[in-house]
């Protein structure tokens, strides 16, 4: 159910409804648009009675919405999610691509820095590197922990970049909350409701990644649990699925971009390096998701992907990734986006 306030409701009408859906056992989200607020009401308890709901004053109706996953959907708002990021002019989401670059892991302090430096000198505005790896193999390389989390705050200093990592389990999730701008939750943990549920509970963004076999459905269900909870900030990633194919790691799937696009208002990125697991085919794929109007790309660099402990055979040089920068530039331009290239400090408002 969905209450959609009149234009001019104020902010003590929007509140007095909030406290009336609270008050019948439910939960309220109000979620302010460009034109009016909507307030979606969640809850397991079963029907709301709208009946006194469309009598409160400021509610200029109420409407039910059939699909499953209500919060992500627009239905609920129609407007594209924007997230910001304090201090600096960083986005995602809307007109500007976010670009979101670095090791697949955190290594040590030299390498992370070496890449960042290059990463930062490119335009990315958002530094990715792991500190906690869900590997396949418990005998592979897992992540320097908290170490890593620390290099990376340093990185932040440094360079300005924003920082985005991934928590592998509610441990994790309570240090990486702590140290990152953005908590990336990995395909492996995109069922994983408990942690979706805790990561709801945080008040950073969430960069949630499509599970290896996961329908968009599922892929915008996994998406509901963070937001149930209250953290509207989501953002999709698209990083390929499971198929027969075997001259890739995985198939990457473009056409969830749309499909995304048309259901709900959060951001989609697309993680070509993992989508293909191939060095050669990472440019041409983020080429083709700028082109097929992604939110943004998700992109592994490495200065000696030979050594690299993790994903090696899928990183980029820091060069490939600056004519890569400067061929989405020019694509950006033609599907109505704008690359922003280096990260600055926020405009003053007014
Ligand atoms: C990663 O981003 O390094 C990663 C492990 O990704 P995924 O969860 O998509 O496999
Ligand atoms: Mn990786």
């Amino acid at each position: 159910m969905l209450v959609v306030m009149k234009a001019q409701a104020t902010p003590q009408q929007i509140q007095a409804v909030c406290e009336h859906i609270e008050q019948l056992g439910f939960r309220a989200h109000p979620l302010p648009g460009a034109q009016r607020t909507a307030i979606g009401i969640t809850g397991n308890k079963g029907e709301v009675d709208r009946g006194n709901l469309e009598e409160l004053s400021g509610v200029a109706e109420v409407i039910r919405v059939s699909k499953a996953y209500k919060l992500a959907s627009r239905d609920v708002k129609e407007e594209d999610t924007i997230i910001r990021f304090p201090g600096t002019d960083a986005t995602i989401g809307g007109r500007n691509l976010a670009i979101v670059a670095g090791p697949c892991a955190i290594e040590n302090r030299d390498q992370a820095f070496a890449i960042a430096e290059q990463v930062a000198a490119s335009g990315a505005q958002f530094f990715r590197g792991g500190a906690y790896k869900p590997r396949t193999s418990p005998y592979a390389f897992q992540g320097l922990g908290l170490e890593a989390l620390r290099i990376m705050a340093d990185i932040r200093d440094r360079y300005g970049l924003r920082i985005v990592t991934e928590a592998i389990d509610n441990e994790s999730l309570a240090l990486v909350a702590e140290w990152a701008d953005v908590v990336q939750i990995g395909a492996r943990n995109m069922q994983n409701f408990s942690l979706l549920k805790r990561a709801g509970r945080l008040r950073k963004p969430v960069l949630l990644k499509r599970g290896l076999s996961a329908t968009l459905e599922e892929f915008l269900m996994a998406a509901e649990y963070v937001m149930c909870e209250g953290n509207y900030e989501v953002i999709l990633c698209e990083r390929g699925v499971r198929t027969f194919t075997d001259h890739t790691r995985n198939t990457l799937d473009l056409s969830i971009v749309p499909a995304v696009q048309r259901l709900s208002h959060l951001p989609v990125l697309v993680d070509p390096s993992h989508g293909t697991g191939r060095r050669d085919s990472v440019l041409p794929m983020a080429r083709a998701s700028v082109a097929s109007g992604a939110d943004g790309l998700l992109i592994e660099v490495h200065h000696q992907p030979e050594k690299a402990l993790s994903d090696g055979p899928q990183s980029i040089y820091p060069a490939q990734f600056a004519s890569m920068m400067d061929e989405i530039e020019q694509i950006a331009r033609v599907v109505g986006r704008f690359l922003p290239r280096g990260i600055h400090a926020a405009a003053p408002a007014g």
